[in-house]
């Protein structure tokens, strides 16, 4: 399965994405965590990334498509994978069909985690990482809003959308019942009520 996870930071993405891919059986490609390692090995990607993550900026699209492109290509990730933080914008949805294209594979869903906003800045405010500031925070949410919003619409066919509050383990069994029929596609849409 090839799947997307979608939502504001602090909506329990990563978390939600490690249940699911050990559950699946797929690997778990964060792009935060990609650049992370890149920060803290010092690389020269690291070393342009730091501060757009310092920032609670988009690192530009052409440093983390080919850092995608790269990851992708890695045996584990030929039979699927979970994204999870990429795409975060229309041309980064658009750099991973032409991604899965040359493969000649497709998406089967994106997921869309969903909590009010207090809800997602108190978890994260407890989480306190490096870029875990409320001002940080809160242009991250905007960040979200404004970039990554509008992708939701792009994916309309394929998305599953789940309310990412209450136990992590009810809501990854929200996520995983709901796959099936969104990676179905629009179809769903079509079949009359019962
Ligand atoms: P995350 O771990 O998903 O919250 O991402 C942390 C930070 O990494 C973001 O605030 C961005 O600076 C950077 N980042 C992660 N994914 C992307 C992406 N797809 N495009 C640009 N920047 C990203």
């Amino acid at each position: 399965m090839r799947l997307v996870l979608i939502g504001p930071p602090g909506a329990g993405k990563g978390t939600q994405a490690a249940i699911l891919s050990e559950r699946l059986g797929i690997p778990h490609v964060s792009t935060g965590d990609l650049f992370r390692e890149h920060v803290t090995r010092r690389t020269p990607l690291g070393q342009d990334a730091e501060r757009y993550l310092d920032a609670g900026e988009l690192v530009p699209d052409h440093v983390t498509g080919g850092m995608v492109r790269q990851r992708l290509a890695e045996p584990d990730a030929r039979r699927g994978f979970l994204l999870d933080g990429f795409p975060r914008t229309v041309p980064q949805a658009r750099e991973l069909a032409a991604i899965l294209d040359s493969a000649g594979v497709a998406l089967d869903a994106v997921v869309e985690f969903t909590a009010p906003e207090d809800v997602v800045v108190k978890r994260l405010l407890n989480r306190g990482r490096q870029d875990d500031h409320e001002d940080v925070i809160r242009h991250r949410q905007r960040v979200y809003e404004h970039r990554t919003a509008p992708l939701l619409d792009h994916y309309a066919d394929i998305l599953l959308t789940v309310e990412a509050v209450g136990p992590i383990e009810e809501i990854a069994a929200r996520a995983l019942k709901g796959l099936p029929e969104a990676a179905r596609g629009p179809a769903r849409h079509a079949r009359p009520a019962p």
